[in-house]
C-alpha cells in the first residue's frame, strides 16, 4: 500500500548505515525529530466539499487529502507538520476519454479549478492547491491505465496516459520490448505526467528524454479533443506536441499517448569508474558526451556525493577494499570521483562501446572498477527514493535543486549553486550538506543535480522558512549563472518565479494566449507553470 505521508510503499523501509549518519552528525549536527501529524486528526478536519454532486466525482475524505499534495519538500513538511490546508473539493477517478469530457463539462458549469492528477510524484508544487475563489475538482488518472495496442512495425505503441511506469514496462517486455524511460520516481509515475513535466529517466542518453519518445496522443480539453497524429517527421509548422510537452496540466487532459519504443537490448551493463579529481572527470565526461560512442547513460558524482554515496550504502568491508584498491592504483579516494557509465545494445555494440569509451577513460587517468558497482547501483535505483523518509524519521530534511548550462559554464555553475546553499542559512547556524551530480549529458552541456540536507526545525513553519532560504538562494545561483531552472522536474508553482528570466515576458505571454483559447476562464491548474495573470495578458 502506498505511504499517505512519505515516498512510495508503506511496507518498505530502508536503515541509514552508521557511516551515513556519521557524516550527518559530524556536518550538520543531530537531527531533530518530532512525531507526524496523526491521517485521522487531517481526516476530521477536512472542509465541506463546495462542488455539487456528479457520479463521478467523490467527496471522501481520504482521496482529497491524498490528491491535495505532491511529492514537493514543502508538500511534506505541511503533510508531517499537519499544516496542509487547502484540498480539492472532489475528486474524480475517470475511466474513460467520455468520462474526463464529462467532467470537464461539469467544471465548466460549476467553474471549478482542474488539476490533472497522475501519479502525484511531482517535485515542484504542480499538485499544490491555491483556489480559494472558487471549487477545485482533482482528475485523478490512475483509471485510464489501458494498453490500447503496440504496433511492432512501426515500433509505437499507444497507451492510456494515467498508467505507471511497472505496468508499461510490463506490457512492452512481455512483447520484447521497452520505452527505456526510468525516472527516479519511475515506480509511481505515470506516463501522462512525464510528458506534462517533461521528465527524463536516467537511461536518457540511449533512449531519449520524453520529448523524443512521446510521438503523439489525444487530449481532451474545454474545446474538445486535440488529436496528435505520430508522423515520423513533418514540416507542417510547430509541432503542437512541443505544445503539450511541459503543459504541466495547464492545456488539457492528455487521456492517450503514442510512444516510440524500442526492441529490448541484449547487454545493458553499467560500469563504475573512478576519476582521481572533478576537473578530470568532468573533461572526460564531456569527451564521451561529445564523441559518438553509444552509451546508455553517464552519471558523474563529485567527490563529496561519492563519500556520501559509498557512506549511504554501507558495506564498510567493500568500502575500504575499494579505497585500498583505488590507493594502489594512484588514486586518493577523498577527492576521487565516481562515474557510472552504462552500454547498451547488442554484444558487440557494447564492446565496441566499452572499448572507445575506455580509451578516453585512460586519457583521464581514471580506472575502471568493474560491473559490480553499476549492478548494485542499477538493483536500488528506484529504492534509494526511499531514503528521504528514513532521513526525516532521524530529523533531517531533503531536497533537490536541478538546471541544465553549457560545458564553459558546467563547473562554475556547480560550485555556484552548492556555495549559495551552504551559506542560506548562516543566519540561523545551521549547516547543509551538499553534493552534486551530473546525469544527463548532451553534446553542448549537462544538466546539474544538487542534493542538500538540512536539519528539520522544531516548527513545521520553520523548517518551511528555512527550506525557502535554501530554495531561493539556489534558485537565484542558477538563474545567475544562466541556466535553466529545471532540466527535468518542470515549473509547478516553485519554480514560477524564476521561469521569466529565460522565456522572457513575450515568451509567458505567448504561452499564456495559446492555453486561453484552450481555457478562457484558466480553469486548467491554475498559479502552476504560468503566472494567474501575466502582465501583459
Ligand atoms: C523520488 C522522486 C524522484 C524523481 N525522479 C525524477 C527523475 O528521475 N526524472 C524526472 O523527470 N522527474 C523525476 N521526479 C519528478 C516527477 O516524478 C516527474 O515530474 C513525473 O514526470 C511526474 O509524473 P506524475 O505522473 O507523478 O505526475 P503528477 O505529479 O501527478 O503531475 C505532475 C504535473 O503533470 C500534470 N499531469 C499529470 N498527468 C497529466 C495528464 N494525463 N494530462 C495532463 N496533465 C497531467 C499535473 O497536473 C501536474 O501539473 C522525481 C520525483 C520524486 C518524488
Amino acid at each position: 500500500m502506498r505511504r499517505w505521508n512519505g515516498w512510495g510503499d508503506a511496507s518498505v523501509q530502508i536503515g541509514l548505515s552508521p557511516a551515513g549518519r556519521a557524516l550527518l552528525k559530524q556536518r550538520i549536527g543531530e537531527g531533530r525529530t518530532a512525531p507526524d501529524y496523526p491521517l485521522d486528526k487531517f481526516l476530521e478536519r477536512l472542509p465541506e466539499s463546495r462542488l455539487p454532486r456528479h457520479p463521478l466525482v467523490t467527496a471522501d475524505p481520504r482521496l482529497r487529502l491524498e490528491c491535495a499534495h505532491g511529492q514537493s519538500l514543502p508538500d511534506w513538511i505541511r503533510l508531517r507538520g499537519g499544516t496542509l490546508a487547502h484540498f480539492p473539493d472532489g475528486v474524480a477517478r475517470p475511466q474513460t476519454r467520455q468520462d474526463i469530457q464529462a467532467l470537464l463539462a461539469y467544471a465548466a458549469d460549476h467553474n471549478a479549478g482542474v488539476i490533472p492528477y497522475g501519479g502525484g510524484t511531482s517535485v515542484a508544487g504542480h499538485l499544490e492547491i491555491h483556489e480559494t475563489d472558487r471549487p477545485v475538482l482533482t482528475i485523478a488518472l490512475g483509471g485510464l491505465n489501458r494498453l490500447i495496442g503496440i504496433d511492432e512495425n512501426n515500433l509505437l505503441a499507444t497507451f492510456e496516459a494515467g498508467i505507471l511506469g511497472p505496468e508499461l514496462e510490463k506490457h512492452l517486455n512481455s512483447k520484447g520490448f521497452t520505452l527505456g524511460h526510468y525516472p527516479h520516481s519511475f515506480e509511481y509515475s505515470t506516463l501522462g505526467g512525464w510528458v506534462a513535466t517533461r521528465s527524463s529517466g536516467q537511461q536518457s542518453r540511449h533512449y531519449g528524454r520524453i520529448e523524443q519518445l512521446f510521438a503523439g496522443g489525444e487530449i481532451a480539453t474545454f474545446k474538445g479533443q486535440l488529436k496528435l497524429p505520430p508522423f515520423p517527421a513533418s514540416a507542417a509548422g510547430p509541432d503542437i506536441r512541443q505544445l503539450v510537452l511541459g503543459s504541466e496540466g495547464r492545456m488539457g487532459i492528455l487521456t492517450r499517448a503514442i510512444v516510440k519504443i524500442s526492441p529490448l537490448p541484449e547487454v545493458d551493463d553499467i560500469y563504475g569508474v573512478f576519476f582521481p579529481s572533478w576537473d578530470d572527470a568532468c573533461q572526460a565526461v564531456q569527451t564521451l558526451a561529445q564523441s559518438q560512442i553509444s552509451l546508455s547513460m553517464v552519471r558523474l558524482s563529485n567527490p563529496l556525493e561519492t563519500r556520501a554515496n559509498l557512506a549511504l550504502a554501507g558495506h564498510q568491508q567493500q568500502i575500504k577494499w575499494l579505497g585500498r584498491y583505488l590507493k594502489l592504483r594512484g588514486i586518493d579516494p577523498k577527492p576521487a570521483c565516481m562515474c557510472l557509465i552504462g552500454y547498451i545494445g547488442s554484444r558487440r555494440q557494447a564492446r565496441a562501446a566499452r572499448n572507445e569509451a575506455g580509451s578516453i577513460i585512460g586519457r583521464f587517468k581514471g580506472i575502471t572498477a568493474g560491473k559490480r558497482i553499476g549492478s548494485a547501483w542499477k538493483k536500488n535505483r528506484f529504492r534509494s527514493a526511499y531514503l528521504r523518509n528514513t532521513l526525516w524519521d532521524l530529523g533531517y530534511a531533503v531536497d533537490t535543486l536541478e538546471t541544465a548550462v553549457n560545458w564553459d559554464k558546467v563547473t562554475d555553475t556547480m560550485v555556484k549553486i552548492e556555495r549559495c546553499l551552504e551559506q542560506a542559512l548562516d543566519s540561523a547556524r545551521e549547516s547543509i550538506v551538499v553534493f552534486s551530480h551530473l546525469s544527463h549529458v548532451y553534446e553542448s552541456g549537462s544538466s546539474i543535480y544538487t542534493t542538500f540536507v538540512f536539519r528539520r526545525a522544531d516548527s513545521p513553519a520553520k523548517t518551511l522558512e528555512n527550506w525557502r532560504a535554501l530554495k531561493q538562494a539556489g534558485s537565484r545561483a542558477i538563474v545567475e549563472a544562466g541556466g535553466t531552472i529545471s532540466h527535468h522536474h518542470g515549473i509547478g508553482k516553485d519554480h514560477l518565479p524564476y521561469l521569466e528570466a529565460e522565456k522572457g515576458s513575450i515568451g509567458i505571454n505567448t504561452l499564456d494566449r495559446a492555453f486561453r483559447y484552450l481555457d478562457p476562464n484558466r480553469q486548467m491548474n491554475p498559479g502552476k507553470l504560468l503566472p494567474r495573470k501575466p502582465q501583459d495578458s
